[in-house]
């Protein structure tokens, strides 16, 4: 007889996005009259720089002939674009060897797949509130949770604590869902006690590319003894706007190994090689384009795109007195629901009241139950539009 993997039937039952979506169909239905506007997003609306388009359609006229054309290609990506990922990150003073980086499909996926060449019998902690891909991933292997809470108390940047034993232990920084960003020094103690407790930390640095202050850092190896202890995951998502044409990379150091001298690069390798078979030329030819000169300048145009957007939605919530963190180095602003709502309550609220559709801090972790999270991937216009919106409610409604 079939079984099948009973951990599956643990998880709730809606992803959160999807729910989220599921209410906002069913409030147009009955309110067609309403332009929705959506601070929900985590999506970003720029199109790709022309540049990248360039490359790609290069790339994809070089497949049309036979001199050209190119059939499968190194699972680990090729190695011009390791290397431009490699003279990228020498910017932040981080000296990586291209064979240290492997490219992939994006890091949901890197995210997830890393597990692979983990014991099965694995603890993991991570943030409440989190994004939900490191906690469903988990619960689908059986794997153990820890959480360490971010809150007001620790301004939403958890350190690392001793009832935390876990041989995992997930960062994203800047974070999703609160959209705030670690110092150096606090880095520090999480690779310090990384290394004590003999731990890997996976650094999630999806959000990096919005740190516009030199003085944070955007890579985990900055940090002195990272390379020992971490592995970062980046992505040309959010960066470069490839969400929908899906590339990103993970780095493991090579001197990243076990206790027992097995080095998690050449295991990574052997499972990528094995499982995955490369992303296509034509993604790797746009990404490289990416980390040109016109490239990293057509990116930061998109990037101070959001950012404007964010610090619109900022100034209107100090004008209406909410309170909240993020927007600073990151898209995602998470704001304290008013008037004591429930994250959820706080979602219908803005929905009838504004027609702004925004994320409710609950389906991050039972720590987001009083917030809702709002993003600055939307139009300027459309973001304008909800900022005079949300400054037309009553604040006696709070
Ligand atoms: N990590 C975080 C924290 C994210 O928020 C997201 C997407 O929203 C991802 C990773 C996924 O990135 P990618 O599109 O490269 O799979």
């Amino acid at each position: 007889m079939i079984k099948i993997n009973r951990n599956y039937l643990k998880l709730p039952e809606n992803y959160l996005f999807s729910e989220v979506a599921k209410r906002t169909q069913e409030f147009e239905k009955h309110n067609p009259q309403t332009d929705l506007i959506k601070l929900s997003i985590g999506d970003v609306s720029r199109p790709l720089p022309s540049v990248v388009v360039k490359a790609m359609k290069r790339a994809c006229a070089e497949m049309g002939q036979s001199k050209t054309f190119r059939g499968y290609g190194p699972e680990l990506g090729y190695p011009w674009l390791r290397q431009a990922i490699a003279n990228f990150y020498q910017q932040f003073k981080v000296q990586l060897d291209p064979d240290e980086i492997v490219i992939s499909d994006g890091a949901k996926s890197d995210l997830s797949n890393l597990l692979d060449i983990f014991d099965t019998a694995l603890t993991v902690a991570m943030c409440n509130p989190v994004y939900p891909v490191y906690l469903d991933t988990n619960l689908m292997l059986g794997h153990k949770v820890q959480f360490f809470s971010a809150n007001i108390a620790n301004n939403f940047l958890p350190l690392p604590n001793e009832q935390i034993t876990a041989d995992i232990i997930y960062l994203c920084n800047p974070a999703n869902p609160t959209g705030v960003c670690y110092q150096r020094a606090q880095l520090k103690q999480w690779v310090d006690f990384a290394r004590e407790h003999q731990a890997v930390i996976i650094y999630d640095a999806a959000y990096t590319c919005f740190i516009q202050d030199a003085d944070l850092p955007r890579s985990i190896y900055e940090i002195d003894g990272a390379r020992e202890c971490a592995v970062e995951v980046g992505s040309l998502s959010k960066m470069a706007g490839f969400t929908g044409v899906r590339c990103g990379y993970t780095i493991i150091p090579k001197n990243l190994r076990t206790a027992d001298a097995v080095s998690l690069l050449q295991l990574w390798r052997r499972r990528q090689t094995t499982k995955f078979n490369g992303v296509s030329y034509i993604v790797q030819r746009g990404a490289a384009a990416v980390f040109t000169p016109a490239g990293l300048k057509a990116v930061q145009q998109n990037l101070d795109y959001y950012q404007r957007n964010v610090r619109l939605i900022c100034q209107t919530l100090d004008q209406l007195h909410w309170s909240y963190v993020g927007g600073e180095h990151s898209p995602y602003v998470w704001v304290r629901c008013p008037g004591a709502r429930t994250a959820w309550e706080c979602f219908d609220f803005l929905l009838k009241q504004t027609g702004i559709v925004c994320t409710p801090g609950s389906g991050f972790g039972s720590a987001g139950e009083n917030y809702v999270r709002l993003t600055g991937f939307n139009s300027y216009t459309k973001t304008r539009a909800a900022c005079r919106r949300l400054l037309t409610l009553n604040k006696k409604m709070h």
